[in-house]
């Protein structure tokens, strides 16, 4: 999961993995499209989240 940086609703990352190999990923950033207001933003490893 990721936050919006314009509009704050959490939405479904394009960018999938399982805990395991997201933590030993070393992207840089991976270009999201909000599907709430449209926007395309890069968002870096710290901007992803799990969500249980
Ligand atoms: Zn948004």
């Amino acid at each position: 999961m990721i936050k919006c940086k314009d509009c704050g609703e959490r939405i479904p990352a394009s960018y999938q993995q399982d805990t395991v190999s997201f933590e030993a990923t070393n992207f840089t950033e991976q270009l999201e499209k909000c599907p709430n207001c449209g926007k395309v933003r890069p968002y870096f490893k710290a901007d992803y989240f799990f969500e249980e």
